[in-house]
């Protein structure tokens, strides 16, 4: 279930039903100033709320004081292995320790770090990776790894608690999908701490985006996550942040920019999409309004799968449509489809109104009546989705009058969402 509690990461919360934050971690050595500096900015350009960077030595220490009073956003110190490396990141004003306390030395190194953290008001990730679990759970993980995991980190929880220690929030990860989701729902009904989420060593940007869209979508969608650091095999940090943030949008737990929606293509298709869609993604990047943008293959449908979108293109041989909330804009040539739909998202950047030119308007409604005359006998797969519904309903209601499979009122399942554990949270963060 969902967090009760949270943590204030440099003026960023996290848990307590606060927004789920975006996270990442700069792979650069971190006392290369400029190289780091020049990611941190990078990431908090593409949206990342807060920002790791790892602390393996004397010399990115030092520079940590530079990078937590340069960056514009809350910085995490990564600590392994040096409790005194954890000490000193604290003392150079690090928003935020992240340390495994099984392998930090032992519960008295873990003490000390615990009590400057309590003096300097700075909160902690405590956590445990599949990879690394305490020796005497070796045995339960080979049994039962997601009991195993979620062991770990009570144990965790249990020393940070007798360390009067519970500024913190708690991650669990495995390079397995569904373990990661199970050891999560599991732990988030037993401790009241807020979860970061991730999936360790997802991969590419292709596998690895696909990986934690399943696995941490899964559990977002159950209200569960506070935070999630997307992990991929790329120097590029940005684009972990931009996955994040395709994943909290999809399941419209936050907003940010443009949603860029297009369809699949078939053999109706009638421009260059692959190039199309990429570019407009590309030019979608520069924005920040949350404007709906579609792109439709051909006008054989009309433009009633995309008439949600804000903004909308759709194309024959050698024209194409402008379209917006349903209706036509304008009707131009093919080349110049992409140009001008910037120009009229531009102009409703601008002064938030679409601005309709009636006569532009009557031509480009014209024009996709005759397109939809033309191809009024096409069995497109949007029209086959219709045909398909429209049959399922027919059955069911078939079934209701025959009285096949109605279930009297009395035996349906009422949902009670007074006691559901994801009451309020679900897809309802803003
Ligand atoms: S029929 Fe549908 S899927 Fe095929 S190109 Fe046209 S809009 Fe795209």
């Amino acid at each position: 279930m969902a967090s009760e509690r949270s943590v204030n990461v440099g003026g960023v919360q996290i848990g307590g039903g606060a927004p789920v934050v975006v996270q990442t971690m700069t792979k650069t050595e971190t006392a290369n100033l400029t190289a780091t500096m020049e990611q941190v900015r990078k990431v908090a350009d593409a949206g990342a709320d807060i920002v790791r960077v790892a602390v393996p030595r004397d010399k990115d220490v030092e520079a940590l004081k530079t990078i937590v009073r340069d960056s514009p956003i809350p910085i995490i110190a990564d600590i392994h292995f040096n409790h005194t490396l954890a000490l000193k990141a604290i003392d150079a004003g690090a928003h935020c320790i992240r340390l495994n306390p099984g392998n930090i030395g032992g519960p008295d190194k873990v003490a000390e770090v615990a009590a400057k953290a309590t003096d300097h008001g700075t909160p902690m990730r405590i956590g445990v990776n599949s990879g690394s679990l305490p020796k005497h759970l070796h045995a339960l993980e080979r049994e039962n790894p997601v009991e195993a995991l979620v062991a770990a980190a009570q144990e965790f929880v249990v020393l940070m608690e007798r360390l009067a220690f519970t500024d913190f929030k708690v991650s669990i990860k495995s390079t397995n999908v569904p373990n990661t989701i199970a050891a999560n729902r599991l732990l988030s009904e037993r401790i009241p701490y807020p979860l970061h989420l991730g999936i360790t060593e997802a991969g590419t940007k292709w596998s690895g985006s696909l990986k934690s869209a399943v696995g941490l979508g899964t559990l977002l969608a159950d209200g569960i996550g506070d935070t999630i650091r997307i992990s991929l095999s790329t120097f590029h940090a940005e684009e972990e942040v931009k996955v994040a943030w395709e994943i909290l949008k999809a399941l419209k737990l936050r907003e940010r920019g443009p949603v860029l929606i297009a369809c699949p293509t078939c053999g109706r298709l009638q421009f260059d999409m692959d190039t199309v869609v990429a570019d407009i993604e590309k030019r979608l990047e520069a924005y920040e309004d949350p404007v709906e943008v579609a792109v439709l293959g051909c006008a054989v449908n009309g433009i009633g799968e995309a008439s949600h979108a804000d903004f909308g293109i759709t194309g024959a041989k050698n024209e194409g449509l402008i379209f917006s909330r349903g209706k036509a804009l304008k009707k131009v040539p093919q080349d110049q489809l992409v140009d001008a739909l910037f120009a009229e998202i531009d102009k409703y950047t601008h002064t938030k109104t679409i601005q309709v030119d009636a006569l532009e308007q009557a031509e480009g409604a014209q024009w996709l009546e005759r397109i939809e005359e033309e191809n009024a006998g096409e069995l497109t797969p949007e029209r086959l989705a219709k045909l398909e519904a429209e049959a399922q309903r027919a059955e069911a209601d078939a079934m209701e009058r025959d009285g096949i499979g109605v279930i009297p009122p009395a035996d349906r399942v009422a949902l009670d969402e007074d006691v559901s554990p994801v009451d309020g949270r679900r897809f309802s963060r803003a």
